[in-house]
């Protein structure tokens, strides 16, 4: 089965998440477990982890079909030694959350090399990065997200996902989370049915579809190799939707948490209901 969700408010509390999934009819969610534009987080409180599990049970989504995304702030390459450490312990901080919360997953951006670096010397940071988180926590995959490249992210070539997971020491707890507009602003065609299974071949290619533990669904607002990153309404924008039709139907996408980013949450249960439609037998 597809598991096609959106990214949630967690706010009052992360219980709410996975109601606020159900009022729109998703099989997944994603959520912040803290509040992701902050450094500093309360921890998550017993009652509140208890009620979250006891309400992801209720509404029938399981923990591999969460996928929790990290703070904005984190920058896992970052040039500073300070900064990087930094981010590191946040980012540990995260990954406990997930522990906590029974979660297998967790989302984030690479990082960026804030052109005080070179790409080869971000890209091994980042990768140092999730091999000391990985050691410190159990039972928690790192999700890289791809980028659409702006600025000076990482993230944003195939070439350089799998360079990450070259440097990882687990590979069974890394993975890649790819979005529809960050991978179409990066200038991997997906406008048309035949272009998302090229670009997916190359993905295959290049990274490995047994890496890919999650997407997210969102239309673009930015042209084809633009590196600018605009998330837009599913069938809305610059991509076109024969992309949806093309992850509706490819067998990579059975049983991996697919979440809607897209801009207009009026729209989501609307947009799920759309991508169910797209599923032929
Ligand atoms: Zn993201
Ligand atoms: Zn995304």
């Amino acid at each position: 089965m597809r598991r096609i969700g959106a990214h949630v408010s967690a706010s009052g509390g992360v219980e709410n998440a996975p109601l606020n999934a159900r009022k729109i009819g998703a099989k997944s969610f994603a959520l912040f477990t803290k509040n992701q534009r902050r450094w500093q987080a309360k921890p998550l409180t017993e009652k509140s982890i208890k009620a979250f599990k006891e309400n992801c049970t209720e509404v029938g989504i399981a923990p591999q079909h969460i996928l929790p995304h990290d703070s904005y702030l984190i920058n896992l390459g970052h040039p500073d030694p300070d900064a990087l450490a930094r981010s590191r312990d946040a980012f540990i901080d995260e990954m406990r959350r997930c522990e906590q919360l029974g979660l297998p997953l967790l989302n984030f951006h690479p990082g960026s090399h804030l052109k005080q670096i070179d790409e080869e010397h971000c890209l091994k940071l980042i990768a140092d990065s999730i091999n000391l988180a990985l050691e410190k926590t159990q039972g928690v995959t790192a999700v890289i997200e791809n980028t659409a490249g702006q600025g000076s992210n990482m993230g944003h070539r195939f070439e350089q996902l799998t360079r990450i997971i070259e440097l990882v020491e687990d590979k069974s707890r890394v993975g890649v989370c790819l979005d529809t507009c960050h991978t179409f602003a990066a200038g991997y065609d997906l406008s048309s049915y035949a272009a998302a299974e090229a670009t997916f071949a190359e993905f295959d290619s290049v990274v490995g579809l047994e890496y890919l533990k999650a997407m997210h669904l969102n239309g673009s607002k930015s042209s084809l190799g633009s590196r600018v990153d605009r998330h837009h309404s599913l069938q809305q924008g610059e991509m076109g939707t024969e992309v949806f039709e093309f992850l509706m139907n490819h067998p990579s996408t059975q049983e991996i948490p697919m979440v809607l980013e897209t801009i207009d949450e009026d729209l989501w249960a609307e947009e799920i209901r759309w991508l169910y439609s797209l599923e032929r037998g």
